[in-house]
């Protein structure tokens, strides 16, 4: 797509020239993009939809790590985690814009592999790259994705839709991701301290989990060919406890998780024991996920029960019932959710 092998300061090009730069290699593809890059607003046509929109944003040192992530797969996954949010609305996503700021340790040959990740997800996905802003950062790498989406006003989903006895339904399995970044996490450390190259064989599946998330684009078209309309849906970023959670606060319910039933693929369960780490635990609270975890009528569960990409994980109770966890055993525990909060420490 790029084709710099050199090494450019940003400060050869200039903002406006290196915008322009970007802007030469990003075509429109979607009908509702009427205006991308280069005027002072993007435009887009609503095609008489409701729209939604939602943002994130990344920071160096507390969302991610350029120790371990290469540059194309931080611009793949940025844009991912963000049309995850929009599937979870059971909306398609249109346009993203993108903001950035950078410090001058970045050339532009960094900027473009960043690019690189960002229009491929865009191109996978399906959605423009539409506009965005650009500034010189004191404090690392700065990352805004905003995220566009639209569905038909009757199929929007929102969290707060649950009703008393509601399935409690995921898509593919918990805590690979959480795994993956704790072996990337182990491997920085012997590095820094014995210079060893990253012993990373046998956890392709939670690396990719970690580095490469995808957004489940394919369980909101599933679940729209097998005519089961979720009642609420949330994307697990923080983690399947809080996010379930979520879900229940909103709407006026408590949850009732079964702690066998949790899907958590066979690499992921290895790797948490070797940690000595509770997979169950790691699928609770791992985050990052991006799996969608929805509610549905009790009616459908004769639609989804085969489904190898769906798990009935538990279900909606009525508010008093609080948040609860069944072992395996059929005992009771309160749920907590220890998932990773923005405002606390990392882990
Ligand atoms: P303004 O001064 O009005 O904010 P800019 O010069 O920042 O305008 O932006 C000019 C155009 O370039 C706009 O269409 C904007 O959306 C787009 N743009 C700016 N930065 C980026 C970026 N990092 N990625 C994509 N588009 C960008
Ligand atoms: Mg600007």
């Amino acid at each position: 797509m790029f084709d710099n092998t050199k090494r450019t300061e940003l400060s050869e090009l200039g903002e406006f020239g290196l915008i322009e730069h970007l802007a030469s290699r990003i075509e429109l593809e979607q009908p509702s993009s009427i205006k991308g890059i280069g005027d002072d607003a993007a435009v887009i046509d609503p095609q008489g939809l409701h729209q939604v929109v939602t943002t994130d944003l990344l920071l160096e040192g507390v969302h991610f790590d350029l120790g371990y992530v290469p540059l194309k797969h931080l611009g793949y996954k940025a844009i991912v985690v963000n049309l995850s949010d929009v599937y979870a609305m059971n909306a398609t996503p249109r346009q993203v814009t993108v903001a950035l700021g950078l410090s001058n340790r970045f050339p532009l040959e960094a900027v473009e592999e960043l690019y690189e990740g960002m229009l491929l997800a865009c191109t996978k996905y399906g959605v423009d790259l539409v506009g965005g802003d650009t500034s010189s950062s004191n404090s690392g790498l700065v990352i805004s994705i905003t995220a566009i989406g639209a569905a038909p006003k009757e199929e929007v989903v929102y969290r707060n839709g649950a009703r008393e006895h509601d399935l409690l339904v995921v898509s593919g399995d918990l805590g690979g991701a959480y795994m993956g970044l704790q072996v990337l996490e182990r491997e920085k450390a012997v590095f820094k301290e014995t210079g060893a190259q990253p012993d990373l064989v046998g956890h392709d599946y939670i690396l990719e989990r970690q580095l490469k998330p995808e957004a489940r684009r394919d369980i909101v078209e599933l679940l729209k060919k097998l005519d089961v309309r979720p009642t609420s849906m949330i994307d697990i970023s923080d983690g399947l406890a809080s996010d379930a959670m979520h879900i229940a606060r909103a709407s006026g319910l408590g949850v009732t998780i079964h702690d066998d039933k949790l899907p958590i693929d066979p690499e992921t369960y290895r790797t948490a024991r070797g940690f000595d780490l509770d997979p169950s635990t790691c699928a609770l609270n791992g985050g990052e996920d991006y799996e969608l975890l929805f509610t549905c009528a009790l009616t459908d569960h004769e639609k989804i029960k085969a489904n190898p990409n769906l798990t009935v994980i538990g279900h909606m109770t009525e508010e008093g019932a609080g948040y609860r966890l069944v072992d395996g055993q059929g005992g009771l525990h309160p749920l907590r959710a220890q998932g990773w909060d923005a405002f606390l420490s990392k882990d």
